[in-house]
């Protein structure tokens, strides 16, 4: 993939998942006592999933927030694309579904089962 191309993709993809997360933290900072006055007395359950989802939507956008500006450090550095622990190729195929891919499928596979 041309660097270029990446590197559109990934400031792209950033300024979505920048926009996700701003909606997502105006929502969950909303007081809730206006929307829904009696949720935390009448149904606490509720109220906490609805703010674990929330939280947790948030983490796994900060995630790939944190991958994608290390993916365009890598533009910068001229090691995008390549596997950061072995340093093969990443495929075209893979750079398509994940721009913010940092190793090949084998790695991503190690690096998950090792955690
Ligand atoms: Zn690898």
């Amino acid at each position: 993939m041309e660097t270029d191309v990446a590197r559109e993709r990934l400031e792209q993809l950033l300024a979505d998942v920048d926009r996700s997360i701003a909606t997502l933290e105006a929502e969950s900072g909303r007081p809730s006592s206006s929307l829904r006055p009696d949720v935390e007395t009448a149904d606490p359950g509720t109220a906490l999933s609805d703010a674990d989802r929330e939280a947790a939507a948030i983490e796994a956008l900060t995630l790939q927030r944190k991958h994608l500006i290390d993916a365009l450090a890598r533009v910068e550095a001229g090691s995008y694309g390549k596997c950061v622990e072995c340093g093969t190729a990443l495929p075209d195929e893979r750079l398509e579904a994940r721009p913010e891919a940092a190793r090949c499928v084998n790695c991503q596979a190690r690096a998950e089962n090792g955690r």
